[in-house]
Parts: structure tokens; sequence; C-alpha cells
């Protein structure tokens, strides 16, 4: 069998629902992946979402864009 649907190829190998609205993102065209670590723990936290939701939450100055490979 040929799986020819894209795939996505980032460091958490499933795509994960969007943390701002919760929804799926499975078919998402903006989908993005955040990493969020801290200086004193040997661990990360990855979160995904929808860009056009996160650029509605974050601060301003701040502002996520995708680009298709
Ligand atoms: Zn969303």
């Amino acid at each position: 069998m040929i799986d020819d649907q894209p795939s996505w190829t980032g460091a958490v190998t499933e795509r994960l629902r969007c943390c701002v609205c919760g929804g799926s993102t499975d078919d998402s065209p903006d989908y993005v992946l955040v990493e969020l670590t801290a200086p004193s723990a040997d661990t990360r936290q990855w979160l995904g979402a929808h860009a056009g939701h996160l650029n509605e939450v974050l601060a301003e100055g701040f502002h996520v864009e995708v680009h298709l490979m």
C-alpha cells in the first residue's frame, strides 16, 4: 500500500490538538508545533495549534506564519 497523503515530520510525529481552540488539527494546512523549554528543567513541552488561532492569543509583536515547503 502506498501512502501518498501529506505527512507531518516534525519533532512530534502525531499531530496535537490545537492548544487554543481544542479542535483537531488533522487536516489543517496551518498547523504549527510550539516547543516550550525551561532553563532549570531537562524536559520540554510541545503544544500544537492552528497558526491563525495562535496569532489571536500571542503578545503584540509576535506573529506566526506558515510556509509550505
Ligand atoms: Zn485552533
